[in-house]
């Protein structure tokens, strides 16, 4: 249905008959591998579009205990992703600008009642300090974080914070993409963030369970249930094409999570002819006043890896992100599974960027993967991957469903892969230590014989080569 009302596209009854329709058929080995079947076009994204698999479906694979399906589901996902990411890991920091809020998310230690959290605001002149401690470890693209608040973080502080980012020219690097993790709000104010050329808009659901939303958010603007869910429309009105979604796992229970997930997906598809963006697949953490367990609802890691493989095979189009609050060994097999950015370096506390040591006093969660961003770039070079720092679609205009029509014809191997080069090739001239910049370059090599296309290869072995030897910088496909 093409309702934008919450209560009709997350459905409680549906997700509850979704998930008893699951238990009755998890047990049917031969249908689940039929499920699988309908994926195995998405193998070859430039030639069939296949259809995508139903939430029904998905939750069915997601309940099925049998080994040999749960292996053929981590071996499609991964085969899938090659197929439409490559082996392109998209980088990216947090940046958090306030932790002033006025909710009582009671999972989160920026909660209105937590008196024993020092309340922060970086200043125009701190975010540019921040973002010069970034751009001099190498990132290019940011994701501002804050707190809700119309007082001390009203729109105009968010939209004068992207301003300044983007103003900020320093050595090789300038911001090139900022994407907005705030809280839902008005057409008219996602119209201002698109004027400030928003990357993405990343908005979390937290849970899809609406009873367990009204307990876990008791009061402030963000208890509106229909209000959070209805975000991604509102922000779509308003003209943001990317948009992020997210559900914070272990607050609820995971297959009423996942269920919920995969139909606002298709809710997006359906209405707006274009599915998210992007899906972050974050776990509840331990921080100031925040004990996870006391949400009971915790993912072993071998089930979360599940559900990382099965959103890349149900919705193969969408990017996957998944944080520093996973350890670099769960990112290691995410990163087989399907997720296609990741961030590193990160600091989770309002101003930790400028701090020698990590702070601890305002972060927002515990780091689990506090390794430097070179370290990260280092260590996915060494597994085969190649990180990127590309942001060229947004700033081609390549966003919404030009992006996922571009996605779908298999294009992202003549464009992304050359621009993952270009500014891999950029990160080892500018910052990288000189061991990363070796067997960086020596990726490179490999990687560009992939580039199929004669002409594009030659196009990005001259491009890397004006990087390195003219100094040019910001070529893009
Ligand atoms: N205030 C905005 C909002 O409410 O949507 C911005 C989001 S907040 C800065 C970013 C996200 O961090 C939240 O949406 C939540 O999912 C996540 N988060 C909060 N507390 C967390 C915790 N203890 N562990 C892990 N993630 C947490």
């Amino acid at each position: 249905p093409k309702s934008l009302c919450a209560d009709e596209f997350i459905n409680d009854e549906e997700i509850l008959e979704t998930l008893a329709f699951a238990d009755a058929h998890k047990d049917d080995v031969q249908l689940c591998y039929d499920i699988l079947e309908k994926c195995k076009p998405h193998l070859h994204p430039a030639s069939e579009h296949g259809a995508m698999i139903t939430h029904r479906e998905a939750s069915v694979l997601l309940a099925c205990e049998d080994a040999g399906v749960n292996a053929a589901i981590k071996q499609l996902a991964h085969d899938i992703k090659q197929a439409y990411y490559g082996n392109r890991i998209v980088l990216f920091a947090p940046l958090y600008l306030s932790n002033y809020c006025v909710n009582s998310c009671l999972y989160c230690p920026y909660h209105a009642k937590n008196r024993e959290i020092p309340r922060r605001k970086l200043t125009q002149d701190e975010i540019r300090a921040e973002v010069i401690a970034l751009q001099d470890m190498g990132h290019k693209r940011l994701a501002i974080e804050a707190g809700e608040d119309p007082k001390h973080n009203p729109i105009e502080y968010i939209l004068e914070s992207m301003d300044t980012i983007y103003s900020i020219k320093h050595k090789n690097g300038a911001i090139r993409r900022v994407n907005v993790n705030i809280a839902a709000t008005t057409v008219e104010e996602y119209r201002m963030l698109k004027k400030a050329e928003i990357g993405t808009y990343i908005l979390f659901q937290e849970t899809y369970n609406k009873e367990g939303y009204k307990r876990l958010h008791p009061t402030g603007p963000k208890s509106d249930y229909n209000w959070h869910t209805e975000a991604m429309d509102r922000a779509m009105e308003g003209g943001i094409d990317d948009v992020g979604l997210g559900v914070l796992f272990g607050l609820e229970s995971y297959r009423y999570e996942f269920a919920g997930l995969i139909m606002h997906a298709e809710h997006l598809e359906a209405v707006h002819g274009v599915g998210p963006h992007t899906i972050s697949v974050p776990r509840v953490k331990p921080a100031m006043d925040i004990d996870p367990d006391v949400f009971d609802n915790g993912i072993p890691d071998e089930m979360f890896e599940k559900i990382i493989a099965l959103i890349r095979i149900t919705v193969p189009y969408t990017g996957m992100i998944i944080s520093t609050r996973e350890s670099q060994a769960v990112r290691e097999r995410a990163l087989r599974y399907g997720i296609s950015q990741i961030s590193g370096g990160s600091r989770t506390s309002v101003g930790g960027y400028t701090e020698q040591a990590r702070p601890h006093d305002t972060e927002q969660f515990d780091v689990s993967d506090q390794r430097t961003l070179d370290d990260v770039v280092s260590w996915l070079i060494d597994q085969e991957h190649a990180p990127s720092f590309c942001t060229a679609c947004y700033r081609a205009g390549r966003t919404g469903d030009r992006f996922m029509s571009f996605c779908k014809s298999g294009q992202i191997l003549n464009y992304c892969h050359p621009n993952a080069l270009v500014t891999l090739a950029e990160y080892l001239t500018d910052y990288a230590k000189p061991d990363t910049s070796q067997k960086g370059f020596a990726l490179i090599e490999r990687e560009l014989l992939k580039v199929e296309d004669e002409k594009r290869r030659r196009q990005c072995a001259e491009a890397i080569s004006a990087v390195v030897h003219k100094g040019e910088r910001d070529l893009r496909f």
